[in-house]
């Protein structure tokens, strides 16, 4: 369409131009020889004159040679009776006037090109700085060409499980037909998050340059500008240009300046992000199976996005892009070496196990230094020292976050997440333990994750007594090692408490208390609760706490009988940052083998 409106006013252009040089050139009068008055009217009555032409108070003539004359009456003259006497041949003319309209339309013409000209001249800068006044409503994105991009997944490097979880991406982009004729579904929208620097940019290039197709790539920061109407219209004209080039991904970096939680913004609202929001979801709900566009989001304030965006058919796909563990950071700092000479003695494992906590982005950056550094230094290898040095320049230049962790900080996580993952490991009927790690996340230093084998409905008093004890598994194996215990179990003691709770007010599991429920005064809308006794409230004061206090016996009874274990997760866990199950296996059958000699 917009080709359409181009090439209509290239046209317009042309026709004025040739219209107002017609009119200047047709203006051009022949030539006459003007003739007094009086010179004409003894002509006129010496029958000198064969034939005249009066347009108006002009009369012209011609002689037989050819040359051509012109008298201009005065008002009110006697020209004719002259003519008349003189017997002249008269032809009377009006002047061709044009008409009003087209008058003042030629009066306007040098005005018209010169707009239009200046229209065409803003639309080519549209997006130079000069240019931007008549760009508001173009997107802005940028666009890689396939044939320019060389990212491939081969790039990416320590984020395995988030590589994986893309391939079958790749996989629709490179073939789409196949897929969409076998009636299978397909991703409209991809939710990369994780924290900063993990390259969720750099997944969704590789994705576009292992699959061939063309890369927008636009940061949501960009939609809101502060006219109304901007972000909306700079989505439409995104989307718009993505089908064209179709198949294609369209990536919009930082998803939550547009995607915040509604309510979150709080009072009032932000009409122009609300508006550019639903302009974006009325875009996505719009795709067709057959537009073969895939939006890919990052992020990495999931938490703070509006649920409508993660709905069925719009970023309904959500991969995690996580911090790299150790050997996840050894992949990144070889594929970045490769840029530069490193030195023989330089061992990536150590230098892996030297920057815990670092993103891949800090990574890169490190090795960058580091090449810089050897510059300066005049040398042509990278060496461990400078290796070293490069670290400390990332790392006085990162941002004050949980991000430097310290070997004692370490070391404490390392035993708290081994405690939890040992007493999930022991205890019968729990859910096994998927992974144990100690990069952080979030607020959490650490995790231990446990999956369970099947589906399940409701939980019965042993399997909730048992999450209490693995909750206060990590609490537990800090004062059995440090005898000390610190802040780092906050949020597992806050879930106890819920937990314990629960069980004996709400779902009737303290023999003592008896099968009723108890509603307490709710604190945040202050809903009344149930009146009770004194009594009552004692009874349950203390049911809670001997629930608590039994979970932590079991809890300290199991870590104190397998110290030497807890000792081995807790090894593993700071040599690998990451364990699994298969791992968790080895070693508890090489301890029960240990102790048996
Ligand atoms: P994010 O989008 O998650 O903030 P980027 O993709 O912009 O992070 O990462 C910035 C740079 O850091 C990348 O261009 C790349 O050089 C490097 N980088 C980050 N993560 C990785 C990784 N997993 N593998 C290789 N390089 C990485
Ligand atoms: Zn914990």
């Amino acid at each position: 369409m917009r080709h359409f409106y181009k090439n209509l006013s290239i046209w317009l252009v042309i026709a004025l131009a040739a219209l107002f040089l017609f009119n200047y050139f047709s203006k051009q009068p022949d030539i006459y020889h003007t003739v007094p008055y009086n010179v004409f009217l003894q002509k006129a009555e010496k029958g000198l004159l064969p034939e005249v032409t009066v347009t108006e108070d002009i009369i012209t003539w011609e002689t037989p040679d050819g040359n051509k004359f012109k008298s201009i009456a005065p008002p009110a003259n006697d020209a004719t009776s002259k003519l008349i006497a003189g017997k002249v041949t008269i032809h009377v003319k009006k002047e061709a006037k044009p008409h009003w309209f087209f008058q003042t339309f030629l009066n306007w013409v040098p005005f018209l090109l010169i707009i239009l000209i200046w229209f065409f001249y803003m639309r080519k800068g549209g997006g130079q700085p000069g240019g931007k006044a008549m760009a508001f409503g173009k997107s802005r994105a940028k666009l890689v060409d396939p044939e320019h991009s060389k990212v491939t997944l081969d790039d990416v490097a320590g984020i395995e499980e988030a590589k994986e979880e893309v391939k079958e991406v790749v996989d629709f982009l490179k073939n789409p037909t196949i897929f969409t004729d076998a009636g299978a579904h397909i991703p409209t929208g991809v939710l990369l998050y994780g924290e900063p620097g993990t390259g969720k940019t750099l997944l969704a290039k590789a994705i576009a340059g292992e699959a061939g197709v063309p890369f927008f790539s636009i940061s949501g920061s960009n939609f809101v500008e502060m006219y109304v109407g901007i972000g909306a219209s700079r989505v439409r004209d995104l989307f718009t240009e993505g089908k064209k080039k179709a198949p294609c991904i369209i990536f919009i970096d930082e998803i939550d300046a547009v995607g915040r939680h509604r309510s979150a913004s709080g009072g009032g609202g932000n009409d122009e992000r609300e508006q550019t929001l639903n302009q974006l979801l009325v875009e996505m709900d719009g795709f067709e199976a057959n537009d073969h566009v895939i939006v890919i989001a990052a992020t990495n304030r999931q938490d703070i996005l509006d649920p409508a965006l993660l709905r069925p058919g719009r970023f309904d796909r959500q991969v995690m892009v996580p911090l790299p563990d150790v050997g996840g950071r050894e992949k990144i700092l070889k594929v970045h070496a490769q840029r530069t000479t490193v030195a023989e003695d330089v061992d990536w494992k150590v230098v892996a196990k030297a920057t815990p906590g670092f993103s891949g982005a800090q990574l890169a950056n490190m090795i960058n230094e580091a090449a810089l550094l050897m510059t300066r230094q005049q040398g042509h290898q990278i060496t461990m020292d400078i290796l070293e040095s490069a670290k400390d320049k990332v790392l006085m230049g990162a941002e004050r976050r949980s991000l430097i962790i310290t070997d004692r900080e370490k070391k404490i996580t390392a035993h708290h997440e081994a405690g939890h993952a040992l007493v999930a490991w022991m205890l019968p009927g729990t859910d096994p333990v998927h992974k144990v790690t100690i990069i952080p996340r979030g607020r959490a230093l650490g995790v231990t994750m446990q999956l369970p084998d099947e589906e399940r409905n409701s939980q019965d008093r042993t399997y909730l007594f048992n999450t209490l004890c693995i909750l206060l598994g990590g609490r537990v194996a800090e004062e059995i090692v440090f005898d000390e215990i610190t802040t780092g179990a906050g949020n597992d003691i806050e879930r106890v408490s819920d937990i314990a709770r629960k069980m004996v007010c709400d779902w009737g599991m303290s023999s003592a208390v008896g099968p009723l429920t108890f509603k307490p005064t709710d604190p945040l809308n202050g809903q009344p609760g149930q009146i009770m006794s004194e009594k009552t409230a004692n009874l349950i004061d203390s049911e809670v706490n001997a629930l608590v206090q039994n979970a932590y016996a079991t809890s300290k009874k199991i870590l104190l009988e397998n110290r030497s274990l807890l000792e081995d997760i807790t090894n593993a866990l700071l040599e690998r940052e990451t364990i699994s199950h298969q791992e968790i296996q080895t070693l508890v059958a090489q301890n029960s083998g240990n102790k048996d000699e």
